[in-house]
């Protein structure tokens, strides 16, 4: 008499959970529905089931588990579904918590955890794939950052792949710049390759070892080392001492005196030539 078959009946909100206690686990089939066993289901002939006595017994039931704790084998309370995690073999623990073992699962793809690799981030754990995944690439070599991750120019780099284009030395905490097209340097090779050039040596004008800043001489629309900024006759620096000043004559970087000299004895050639 509009009595529903018991094989449909679905209690709401069920969930899985294991028999937490012995005295009452072999009561009714109500119970062991409740109970979500796929073994125990719903094969069960429940000839009187009336929802009211489902209720009135998980309520009892919830309040003897909340004051007795079943103790024979009992692990603690899953941290992913709630539910007590009692009997051999049926929990395990993990970041200091306790799981069943169906519920401590990969929280990207659901694959079971226990017995495999994992890895807790924030007490969220992955397996192996799902955590690579979630890491960041290196923008150099494309691989994932499994452990430190430096970050320069606002990518993400391996420190061993943060190197100088140059020297292909690692620039992980050593100071380095980067050159119009985003190439990285270290200081030293981007002076080498970017430093203007000392029209006398050819060699490039750079900071002095410890030194931010470089000191050139621009003199004729030419570079020069400060050591370099001599007169082409005597050798005389032009930049300091007695022979301070470029007397430039017909391009060439003189001193006063050495100019002097030169315009003499041109004056000279003149006058004996005529
Ligand atoms: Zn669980
Ligand atoms: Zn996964
Ligand atoms: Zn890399
Ligand atoms: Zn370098
Ligand atoms: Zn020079
Ligand atoms: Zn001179």
């Amino acid at each position: 008499m509009g009595q529903a078959p018991p094989a449909l009946y679905q209690p709401p909100g069920t969930k899985k959970t294991y028999i937490t206690d012995p005295v009452l686990a072999p009561q009714p089939p109500a119970l062991q529905q409740k109970s979500g066993y796929p073994s125990s289901g719903p094969t069960s002939s429940a000839p009187a089931f009336r929802p009211e006595d489902e209720l009135e017994h998980l309520t009892k039931k919830m309040l003897y588990d909340m004051e007795n704790p079943p103790s024979d084998e009992y692990f603690g309370r899953c941290a992913r579904c709630g539910e007590n995690v009692v009997g051999e073999g049926t929990g395990c623990t993990a970041m200091d918590q306790v799981f069943h073992v169906d519920c401590f699962t990969c929280i990207k793809c659901s694959s079971k955890l226990r017995g495999q690799p994992f890895y807790a981030v924030e007490k969220k754990a992955y397996c192996e794939p799902c955590y690579i995944n979630t890491l960041e690439q290196c923008s150099v070599c494309a691989k994932p950052i499994m452990e430190r991750i430096l970050r320069a120019t606002g990518k993400a780099y391996h420190p061993h792949c943060f190197t100088c284009v140059m020297c292909h030395r690692s620039l992980d905490g050593i100071p380095f710049t980067v050159d119009a097209g985003g190439n990285i340097h270290c200081i030293e090779d981007f002076h080498k390759k970017f430093a203007p050039r000392c029209s006398v040596c050819k060699e490039p004008i750079m900071p002095a070892p410890g030194q931010e800043e470089t000191v050139r001489i621009v003199a004729l629309d030419r570079d020069f080392h400060v050591q370099c900024y001599r007169c082409e006759d005597c050798g005389g620096l032009l930049s300091e001492g007695d022979n301070q000043g470029c007397y430039p004559l017909d391009g060439h970087i003189l001193c006063k005196t050495c100019n002097s000299a030169r315009i003499q004895a041109l004056t000279a050639k003149a006058s004996t030539d005529l």
